[in-house]
């Protein structure tokens, strides 16, 4: 059996940030990554929107989203050969017959010092010609929006965790979990492995896997989103922002000259190898048609993915109240990309007994086992 400071279970986003994170703080460490896939990133990290949008989550996310922006615009050296982000800009648009949703967003806007436009019909049009005029009355740009390059970022963190000296196990579904004294006993097809300490980043997994070591779920969801990818005439311009409902039906954006639509849905699902249901694409390909005069040549494909949130949508990053040998990364919802790199940097600091950057307790597990979540 393998012996290690610290095992984390999940090597998407969270728990690939986090390992990199470790060792870039302690090179000493020895921590083992163990992925039930043979691919990270199978699950929701590789089936994600891919932007940067600061106020998306809410103010109690935001601190995390504005405090990752350094890093992705300037990584630290050798970490990413690649842009890691690309400007993109958003539109955020909304029906004649909705006027009271643009309002709330500026609001937001404006609390979280986030740079923003409000635009008339003739600067929307010029944004994006095809809206139909009910929904090109007015709108909001949002400059600082960004694509991110997701895999690029994971591969990144993953290499770069590995030339660090951590060790990533595929195909290691860490099955059995078992306190042995002081240590975490973890079986996996891959082997044994041995830890002080356990991370859990198992994504919509992260309640089973609380389960299986003993330690009381706190309730992560995980809720189904969809995106369908279509050919449109004229093609989709490079230049043309992510578009989105401030009323949240639906938001699209382009990409190699087709686009990728989502209907914004949020289903309650349960952990598997989650697909897209034929009624949410209708749904979302309808919506596009009502908001658009941009004729659809083809579905060219789709995917769905499971967005994980706790109770009050915010992440849990911290010890298990219970069993502070075990350590909860979990609940990114739909913004663990963009929080990915000052998540991982707290989490790190907290394994590491260090004072992280941020204040960590609004994002403690205790939290939602008080039952005094929001
Ligand atoms: C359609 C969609 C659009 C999105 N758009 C955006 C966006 O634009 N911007 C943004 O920031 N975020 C976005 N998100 C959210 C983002 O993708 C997630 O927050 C993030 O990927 C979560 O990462 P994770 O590491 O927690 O989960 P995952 O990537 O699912 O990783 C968890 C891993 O744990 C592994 N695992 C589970 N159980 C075990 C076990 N017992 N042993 C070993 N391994 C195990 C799984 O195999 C999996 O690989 C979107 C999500 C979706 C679905």
């Amino acid at each position: 059996m393998s012996g290690y400071d610290i095992a984390i279970v999940g090597a998407g986003i969270g728990g690939a940030s986090l390992g990199w994170a470790l060792l870039a703080r302690a090179p000493a460490l020895r921590v083992a990554m163990l992925e039930a896939e043979d691919q990270p990133g199978y699950h929701t990290t590789g089936r994600s929107a891919a932007f940067y949008a600061e106020t998306y989550g809410g103010p109690d996310v935001q601190p995390l989203t504005t405090a990752s922006k350094p890093f992705f615009l300037r990584p630290p050296p050798g970490f990413c050969e690649t842009a890691i982000v690309s400007p993109r800009g958003a539109l955020h648009i909304r029906h004649a017959d909705a006027p009271g949703t643009l309002e709330a967003l500026e609001r937001t806007f404006e609390a979280g010092g986030v740079a923003h436009q409000r635009l008339g019909a003739e600067g929307v049009r010029q944004k994006l010609p095809q809206l139909r005029p009910e929904w090109a009355t007015t709108a909001i740009w949002e400059p600082g929006c960004a694509d991110i390059d997701v895999a690029a970022l994971h591969q990144a963190y993953l290499r770069g965790f590995r030339r660090m000296g951590g060790e990533l196990l595929t195909g290691a579904r860490a099955e059995h979990i078992a306190r042995a004294g002081r240590r975490w006993a973890i079986a996996t097809p891959a082997g044994e492995v041995a830890a002080a300490t356990l991370v859990n980043a198992a994504g919509a997994w992260a309640d089973d896997v609380a389960a299986r070591a003993g330690v009381p779920p706190i309730g992560i969801q995980p809720l189904r989103r969809t995106i369908v990818v279509v050919e449109v005439r004229p093609e989709a311009p490079a230049d043309m922002p992510v578009v989105m409902d401030a009323g949240g039906t639906l938001y699209f954006k382009p990409d190699a000259g087709r686009l990728w639509v989502s209907p914004h849905d949020e289903t309650p699902d349960v952990p598997h190898d989650v697909q897209p249901d034929e009624m949410d694409m209708a749904v979302a390909l309808d919506r596009f048609e009502q908001m658009c005069d941009w004729p659809i040549r083809r579905i060219a494909a789709k995917w769905a993915g499971l967005r994980n949130f706790a109770a009050d949508r915010l992440p849990v990053i911290g010890p298990d109240p219970a069993e502070p040998a075990f350590f909860w990364c979990a609940g990114q919802g739909g913004w663990g990309i963009q929080t990915a790199p000052a998540a991982a940097a707290m989490g790190a600091a907290m394994l590491l007994g260090e004072a992280p950057a941020l204040d960590p307790s609004r994002y403690a597990a205790a939290r939602l086992r008080t039952g005094a979540a929001a």
